[in-house]
């Protein structure tokens, strides 16, 4: 499901169609197996160079979210290049300011983590602000947006079905909506 053919020539239109506001997202544009459809996954890269110890555990965060949905890739940003992600470590609480779909700042925070929380879910999580999910709290340990209400013993670091859903439907919304942002700018804590 994940297997992608890459597609020479697509239009400019759709090209400047998935270029992210405030960004240098660009298309790296598929093709569905099918071939009918064209299915696009936008590259959003993330620069995890001030993550310090967490680099490790926000690179798995990223690997995972490719794993897990079609319709945006993670990429590290290439040296000098300008990222729609910053991830950094500080010692508060793990927290992800977005500024819209796609790009804004993640904070691996020691605090969390010094309680024993796992630093692979605590940076997907935070990702998945970033790619638009709101917390889901209470909630189980197979919720990764349930975030530290799933306790200590969750190490859970994979989207659910519903996550991964919403995240493929804020992309494509995008995609069919460019000018609009689908996240407020916001400072989500956890
Ligand atoms: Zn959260």
């Amino acid at each position: 499901m994940h297997s992608r053919t890459f597609v020479h020539g697509f239009t400019a239109a759709l090209a400047a169609a998935l270029t992210l506001a405030g960004g240098q997202a660009y298309a790296a544009a598929a093709g569905s197996g099918s071939g009918d459809e064209l299915r696009a996954a936008r590259v959003v890269t993330y620069d995890a160079s001030a993550s310090a110890e967490f680099r490790a555990a926000v690179d798995r965060g990223a690997a995972i979210w490719n794993e897990s949905v079609d319709a945006v890739e993670l990429r590290p940003a290439t040296a000098g290049q300008r990222a729609n992600i910053r991830i950094l470590a500080d010692n508060g609480w793990p927290r992800a300011q977005t500024t819209s779909l796609g790009n804004g700042t993640v904070y691996i925070g020691r605090q969390a983590v010094n309680q024993g929380y796992d630093t692979v879910r605590i940076s997907a999580h935070e990702l998945g602000h970033i790619l638009g999910l709101p917390d889901r709290k209470p909630g189980p340990c197979s919720s990764l947006m349930s975030g530290s209400s799933a306790g200590v013993p969750c190490t859970n670091p994979y989207p659910n079905a519903a996550e991964k859903a919403q995240v493929e439907g804020n992309f494509d919304a995008a995609l069919a909506r460019p000018a609009a942002p689908a996240v407020p700018d916001a400072v989500i804590v956890g």
